[in-house]
């Protein structure tokens, strides 16, 4: 098969449900502007009209084996993952997606293995629909297997949440659960041992994150600013608080909350749950900051939502990362997130 009978084969839909109206009972189910795609595969570029008053948010994620994924990976949980992280970076803007673009290195082997590839095409399609986000464009080559995913996404001109917005006294949020997929990980590397139902559970969070796109919305008006969380929370935060100009202080009760019970049921144990809560990868949640006064309407969208959203600390005017023991001490937090050339 040549690399146009390959687009056509996988890549290509007639008619991309992505681009249906959404069905009455989709999750999600907000009132959304069909999405402004003039012109998808198959000529030189893809063509988008954004509607007036809208920005596109646009964001580039590479997933290179051996470094992002282990060779023998579930093809349909790597199409999942490929698009997900993608997303990721659209829900911590607030942004709503629109469409992707695919640029793909597959050795020949693969090419050729028509039930990874439909597993593949399967696991991207399926979460680009959930989302209504159709592929318009990319690249095919032969080489190392590589997958590169560029996204695009529409937000309301100066709604975007933004990392440099954080202020002195504002509460430090998570979204979710933190440290889970770095213990799928160890699991899968034979660093720790998990009974193997646990292991299933964890290595969902690994291979499957949730882009949290409907509560990256909602934050919109409730938010001073929002990352999402890929190489851990100390790493991320200290993004986010230079990139604001301030300070952070970490509850070390409230993360040991936000990592929830599962640190404690492995062996050996990798470290304790503030640690894995802190240097944590893959968390793919949303960290956000609101002023004090938005408690009650996070708290509530947490119900609404059906998602865990812990007060895990507050930013203030300075520099640097501490942890309050709650007994009284602070300790800096050392900044220990993933850096592919540390
Ligand atoms: P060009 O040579 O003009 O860059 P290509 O021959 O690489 O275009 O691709 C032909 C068409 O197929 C283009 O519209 C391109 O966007 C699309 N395409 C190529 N690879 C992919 C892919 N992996 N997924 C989706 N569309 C693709
Ligand atoms: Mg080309």
């Amino acid at each position: 098969m040549g690399e146009f009978d390959l687009i056509a084969r996988y890549f290509k839909r007639k008619t991309p449900s992505a681009l249906q109206p959404p069905a009455p009972s989709a999750t999600n189910s907000v009132a959304i502007e069909a999405p402004p795609i003039a012109l998808g595969i198959g000529d030189d570029c893809a063509l988008l009209t954004p509607a007036p008053g809208q920005q596109l948010a646009i964001s580039t994620d590479m997933l290179v084996k051996g470094r992002h994924f282990f060779p023998d990976v579930d093809p349909a949980a790597l199409g999942h993952k490929a698009l997900a992280v993608n997303l990721s970076d659209l829900a911590a803007m607030g942004a709503e997606p629109v469409a992707f673009t695919l640029a793909l290195a597959l050795p020949p082997e693969r090419a050729a293995d028509d039930a990874w590839m439909s597993a593949f095409a399967q696991g991207l399609f399926a979460l680009a629909d959930e989302h209504r986000c159709p592929l318009i464009g990319g690249d095919t080559t032969a080489g190392p297997l590589n997958i590169c995913i560029t996204v695009f996404g529409q937000i309301p001109v100066g709604q975007a949440l933004r990392r440099d917005g954080a202020q002195p006294g504002d509460d430090i949020w998570v979204s979710g659960t933190l440290g889970e997929a770095r213990l799928a990980l160890l699991a899968l590397q034979g660093q720790i041992e998990l009974a193997p139902e646990r292991l299933a559970v964890l290595r969902e969070r690994l291979e499957r994150p949730i882009p949290r796109i409907a509560l990256g919305r909602a934050l919109r008006a409730i938010a001073t600013s929002a990352m999402d969380l890929s190489d851990g929370l100390s790493g991320d935060l200290t993004h986010m608080a230079v990139a604001s100009g301030v300070g952070a202080v970490l509850d070390s009760m409230a993360l040991g909350k936000a990592v929830g019970p599962v640190a404690e049921c492995v062996s050996p144990r990798p470290a304790d749950p503030v640690s894995l809560a802190l240097t944590g990868g893959d968390d793919y949640e949303l960290l956000f900051t609101a002023s004090p006064g938005q408690r009650d309407t996070v708290n509530a969208l947490a119900v609404a939502s059906a998602l865990p959203l812990t007060r895990i600390g507050q930013i203030r005017s300075g520099s640097g990362l501490w942890l309050d023991d709650g007994a009284g001490g602070q300790s800096a937090i050392a900044r220990t997130g993933y850096d592919h050339f540390a």
